[in-house]
């Protein structure tokens, strides 16, 4: 067990009992690159955990320890600014930060972190540290938040405090997320629908082990062109206030007045849209065939439109399109590398992951890290269903 795993090294090393609180990690199933443009997305919660547990100190300090790099970093809470130093508590320090932004005020803690989630890998370690370190701040300050408020702070901490860009569906799923589910959020109203999934199936995430060098460059140009195709869109189609509003005959309607380029991110995300709300059906129909069918559909257009997918990518992504246990599989992330995800039959789940790995190595020379999950809860429904045992 992860909580007692990080209670014991919190008594270790602050001498003190804490309480614990944890976060899981997500993947993405369908809705890339529609977030930052008030669009759908549809993620899910995954079984690896950040556990943070916290205890009081009466001189008015953040203390915070990591397990995973074996260090402590500790300040004066009253004399905190926005000083992120490229480090790992940044992310801690951050929702600290924005706590005390929000009117929370926090009196000093002893906190440990902890964790099995891979850091780095995209399934999010750093929203899963965001959320375990709100939850357990809001905790030892007698304060709660509602989960969109939760969320926005966290993705407020990694926005503004760490420096990242990124949209709201991180923070929001691993919040938020429930067992058995996965989550159809609207990025602009953050609404969202807790969906179905069939427990035949299970979600193999497959980390291509390639991170493109230029990807953060690249990222950021995608980002760009993106918004500079929407603010065309929206200066010539009336009613379109944001790309999420937009459909392909808008863009065709002023596709001489951006760049190709423009037109083409902004075509795979305006497909994209349509295809979350098609997987939304597939879903409440029990229909993984056709879900899947929409995941291939997506990949191809972050592929070829969104231009942001690789060959080592598509050589998974090809691999386990072949597999008959395989419904659907696509990039999932940022793009330039990174991880797949693959929705597979359950009773078949290690054979299929043998044999991706076994192919994608005998193509690529790279042996992947692949990953058999299934949706689980958000820190919010861990903390209700701790609560009621
Ligand atoms: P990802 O979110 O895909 O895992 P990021 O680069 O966005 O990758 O975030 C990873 C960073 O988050 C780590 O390098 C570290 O700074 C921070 N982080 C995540 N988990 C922990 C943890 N348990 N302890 C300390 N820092 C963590
Ligand atoms: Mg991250």
């Amino acid at each position: 067990m992860i909580e007692k795993h990080v209670l014991h090294a919190h008594r270790e090393h602050f001498g003190q009992d804490g309480q614990v609180y944890a976060a899981p990690a997500r993947v993405n199933l369908i809705g890339e690159h529609t977030d930052y443009t008030g669009g759908l997305v549809m993620p899910m919660a995954i079984g690896f955990q950040t556990v943070a547990a916290v205890s009081p100190r009466q001189d008015g300090r953040a203390v915070f320890y990591s397990m995973n790099f074996d260090e402590e970093i500790a300040f004066e809470i009253a004399s905190q600014g926005v000083s992120p130093s490229g480090h790992w508590s940044d992310y801690p320090a951050g929702v600290l930060w924005c706590l005390g932004q929000a009117g929370v005020v926090v009196s000093g803690f002893n906190m440990t972190l902890g964790g099995d989630v891979p850091l780095g890998a995209g399934l999010s370690s750093s929203a899963s540290v965001e959320v375990a370190t709100a939850m357990a701040l809001l905790k030892h300050a007698g304060a709660t938040l509602p989960l969109a408020e939760i969320a926005t702070l966290c993705r407020r901490a990694e926005n503004e405090y760490v420096g990242a860009k990124s949209g709201i569906m991180d923070q929001f799923v691993v919040a938020g997320g429930v067992v058995e589910r996965a989550m159809l959020l609207d990025c602009r109203s953050l609404d969202y629908e807790l969906l179905p999934l069939p427990s035949a199936v299970k979600v193999v995430i497959c980390n291509s082990m390639v991170k493109h060098a230029h990807a953060d460059g690249e990222y950021g140009d995608r980002r760009d062109e993106v918004e500079s195709g929407q603010a065309v869109v929206v200066q010539e189609r009336p009613g379109v206030a944001m790309l999420r509003d937009a459909t392909v005959a808008d863009l065709d309607a002023c596709r001489d007045k951006m760049s190709e380029a423009s037109f083409l991110r902004c075509r795979h995300i305006v497909t994209e849209n349509a295809r979350v709300l098609e997987a939304r059906e597939a879903l409440l129909e029990g229909d993984m065939k056709h879900f899947g069918v929409l995941m291939e559909k997506a990949h191809v257009s972050f592929r070829d439109d969104f231009q942001a997918s690789c060959a080592e990518i598509d050589t998974l992504v090809e691999i386990a399109s072949r597999q008959p246990e395989c419904f659907g599989a696509r990039i999932t992330g940022g793009g330039f590398g990174g991880c797949t995800v693959n929705v597979v039959r359950a009773a078949d789940a290690e054979r299929f992951v043998e044999t991706l790995r076994r192919e994608y190595e005998a193509a690529t020379g790279i042996v992947a890290d692949c990953f058999v999950c299934e949706a689980s809860d958000g820190a919010l429904a861990m903390l209700t269903h701790r609560g009621a045992q």
